[in-house]
């Protein structure tokens, strides 16, 4: 017998798994409706287009296309991604370049590495992304988490927070963020938080990770500024993602931020994997100056807009009184506040008994908070499923709660 443990490097001990990817295991267990995941509803991948596409891309463009390429990435890619960007008011500046990435996962592996020493400080939504977390802490991060509301980030805490670490000496690096539709509360910033943000940022002499998977579908006439396109001074890296408006399996995204940190980033990624795969990035790049993304966003846009309507509605008719919940302008998830004393991680198993699945809402607190919350994705379940799983985790959540008061 080969005792493999000892082969394994200290820094293995560092890699957590994912709460929510144990959780989409019971995916595939028969029969469980599961609220749990991220995915995008697969109707909405455009088949037949990519397949036209993909085609004719080996057949006229194969002899590129198959072939190695720059680290940055498809020089047609990167041009596509600035006009989308453009089309969509995503501004960067002259002096920002773009690296083409395995996904936004990727981009924010590689930021941590580039950007995070064992103690440095970086600021997170509180709650916030489970998976930038986990890379984020690898690299040792200390979290300070700013609660949010329905406005986005509490700025004005996070102003009082920054005083305070500055006055015990220690430095922020580094805020991280989904200001957008952001996962897992689905909540919008608002466009004076966005402002204040980046003069802090300034003042304080930090930077932000502004990741924006969600920024394109919204569901609402409200235009919303990604902080990129504020960002005068240089301090934003931009983090886009063909994952929700496309398909992840592309698994392509890119960063767009200050050639300073794309340059090492670009470094970096000849160590990871030379660079994104070059046929995706062909694809994706017809994908986008052919308008497919575009044409692809309504259908997704109203697709999600009424499965978001029907379980707000399933919600208001068959959750307990006392909870409440995000109404979120976009995105793929819900976030619910359910009454003080429901142990959402101490329910999960019994929820799942009772054929429905959902994250609990302390996966994405970094201090272990927010026991009584939990996420709900509305993209992935179709809207039968919607209504009968909110019917029976309502049913769920009122007799545990007449339990303990009965
Ligand atoms: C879905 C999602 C992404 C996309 O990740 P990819 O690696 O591009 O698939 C990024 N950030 C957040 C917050 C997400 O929810």
């Amino acid at each position: 017998m080969v005792d493999y443990m000892k082969f394994l490097s200290k820094d293995v001990e560092k890699l957590e798994a994912s709460d929510v990817r144990e959780i989409l295991k019971l995916l595939e267990k028969p029969g469980v409706i599961s609220f749990a995941g991220g995915l995008p509803d697969p109707s909405t991948f455009p088949r037949e287009e990519l397949a036209e596409i993909a085609r004719s891309v080996i057949l006229e463009k194969g002899k590129a296309a198959l072939q190695y390429a720059p680290s940055r990435g498809v020089r047609e890619f990167i041009d596509a991604v600035k006009r989308f960007m453009e089309r969509h008011g995503v501004y960067i500046r002259g002096e920002d370049a773009i690296i083409a990435t395995v996904g936004s996962q990727e981009a924010l592996y590689m930021l941590s590495e580039v950007l995070i020493d064992p103690g440095d400080v970086v600021i997170v939504e509180k709650p916030t992304y489970l998976a930038a977390v986990q890379v984020f802490r690898k690299r040792g991060a200390r979290f300070e988490p700013i609660e949010l509301d329905e406005d986005g980030m509490r700025v004005d805490l996070l102003e009082e927070r920054l005083k305070r670490l500055a006055s015990e000496g220690k430095r922020v690096k580094l805020v991280y963020l989904v200001p957008t539709c952001q996962n897992p509360t689905g909540v919008t910033m608002s466009y004076e938080r966005r402002k204040y943000l980046l003069e802090l940022a300034s003042r304080y002499d930090f930077l932000v990770i502004e990741d924006d998977p969600y920024g394109l579908i919204t569901f609402e006439e409200r235009s919303v500024q990604p902080l990129k396109t504020l960002d005068r001074e240089g301090r934003v890296v931009y983090l886009g993602s063909l994952s929700k408006v496309l398909a992840p399996g592309l698994r392509l995204g890119w960063a767009a931020g200050p050639e300073e940190i794309i340059s090492v980033i670009e470094k970096l990624k000849q160590h990871v994997n030379l660079h994104a795969s070059t046929l995706t990035q062909y694809i994706a790049a017809k994908a986008l100056d052919g308008g497919i993304v575009e044409r692809n966003l309504a259908r997704v846009r109203e697709l999600y807009r009424m499965k978001r309507d029907v379980m707000l509605e399933a919600l208001e008719e068959y959750f307990p009184r006392g909870s409440r919940w995000t109404r979120p302008i976009g995105g793929l998830f819900i976030f619910v506040w359910l009454p003080e004393g429901v142990d959402t991680r101490a329910l999960l198993p019994k929820a799942i008994e009772r054929g429905v699945a959902y994250v609990p809402g302390s996966a994405f607190y970094v201090d272990g908070s927010g026991v009584n919350t939990m996420r709900l994705n509305y993209s992935y379940p179709s809207v039968e499923e919607i209504r009968e799983g909110i019917k029976r985790l309502g049913r769920l959540l009122r007799e545990e709660l007449e339990g303990k008061t009965g």
